[in-house]
């Protein structure tokens, strides 16, 4: 097999595109993961019921598990907007400070890579998230002051793949700390032959084990290598 179909295991730019159609939207067609899916029933239940956010909620595991699409599941299910950011995106305090002012009451805001969060914004993200509060410094030298604003109550779902790289004060400060484990044969399976109906590439159930089996653990290989067999077609 050429590498190109199985490295790097992070998606393209192109393949982002590609994966929107892909992911599951609700919480049922979401394949494995089954300790997780109890937890958030747990967790999306009691917010319906509180009729307020979520807790906010760290995923960590490798690429290509599905921590994007459980961010876009939670926010189907408790019918809000999400907001889609990542660490590395977010180079000043400013740079969050203007996503989270936009937030509408109960949205879900993604950051990716949030263990390649700065410091400076990090800190900010702590009363962000207890008391979502933000001070934000207007003007500059002596005349500068700083305003507090009161900010929606908003789901932070922060996802990692390097959960030993988060620090414990922002650790601390979500409600679910949830691991991704690899996918097994069976739940690739499943996996592929929903993709096979969606992309409309028939595939008989040898060929779907076959890649299900070859696709290390991981939904983004496994959906890779379907569209291989759809391109060859
Ligand atoms: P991550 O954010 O962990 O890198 P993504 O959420 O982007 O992973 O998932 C990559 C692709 O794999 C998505 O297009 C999605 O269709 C598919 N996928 C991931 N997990 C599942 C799952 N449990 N069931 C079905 N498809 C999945």
């Amino acid at each position: 097999m050429r590498d190109e179909f199985l490295e790097p295991i992070l998606a393209s730019d192109r393949e982002v595109a590609d994966e929107v159609g892909l992911r599951p939207r609700l919480l049922d067609d979401f394949v494995g993961q089954r300790e997780l899916k109890e937890h958030l029933d747990i967790v999306l239940g009691a917010a319906k019921q509180r009729g307020q956010a979520a807790d906010h909620i760290l995923l960590a595991g490798p690429p290509g598990l599905g921590k994007t699409t459980m961010a876009c599941i939670v926010a189907a299910e408790m019918g809000v907007a999400l907001h889609i950011t990542s660490g590395p995106a977010l180079e000043r305090a400013g740079d969050l400070a203007a996503i989270l002012t936009k937030l509408g009451e109960g949205d879900v805001l993604f950051i990716d890579e949030i263990h390649r969060l700065s410091r400076p914004v990090e800190e900010i993200l702590y009363p962000a998230m207890e008391d979502f509060q933000i001070d934000i410094v207007v003007g500059k030298g002596p005349a500068a002051s700083s305003i507090r604003l009161t900010l929606p109550r908003f789901t932070l779902i922060g996802a990692t793949t390097r959960t030993g790289m988060i620090t414990g004060p922002l650790r601390d400060r979500f409600g679910l700390v949830a691991r991704l484990d690899y996918y097994d044969a069976a739940e690739l399976d499943a996996i592929v032959q929903r993709t096979s109906r969606i992309l409309d590439v028939p595939l008989s159930d040898d060929a779907s084990l076959h890649i299900a089996r070859r696709s290390r653990g991981t939904p983004r290989i496994a959906n890779r290598l379907l569209r291989r067999v759809q391109r060859s077609n």
